[in-house]
């Protein structure tokens, strides 16, 4: 086991069990990157650079606007990288993160 302490704001929802419904806390993405965000950023630990706080909660900018992070995504590519990334990471689904929060707040 990995001892890690990652920061994120006070009022953000503390992270679910593994199955819940992901409520975009954020915790996976600032303990370590995922296998997207390890071919992207050639990084294995967090926090994720393309992780954003959006409306109280966080979120993947890799899967909303890719060409921030991608400058050489062509234009006309912009939509497919989208789908290709909401699905790679699972957009929609449950946590899938085993992290164990020992501090939430
Ligand atoms: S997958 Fe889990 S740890 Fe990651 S943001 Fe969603 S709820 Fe939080
Ligand atoms: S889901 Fe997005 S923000 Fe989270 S680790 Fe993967 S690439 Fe980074």
């Amino acid at each position: 086991m990995v001892d890690h302490i990652v920061h994120l704001y006070h009022d953000t929802p503390s992270k679910p069990a593994p199955g819940e419904p992901c409520n975009r806390c954020g915790v996976c993405c600032a303990a370590e990157t995922c296998p997207a965000g390890r071919l992207v950023f050639r990084q294995r630990t967090g926090p994720c650079p393309a992780l954003v706080r959006h409306d109280g909660r966080y979120a993947c900018e890799l899967a909303v606007m890719p060409e921030r992070h991608i400058a050489i995504l062509p234009l006309h590519l912009h939509p497919l990288a989208v789908r290709l990334f909401r699905r790679w990471i699972s957009v929609g689904t449950g946590c899938d993160s085993v992290v164990n929060v020992v501090n939430p707040q």
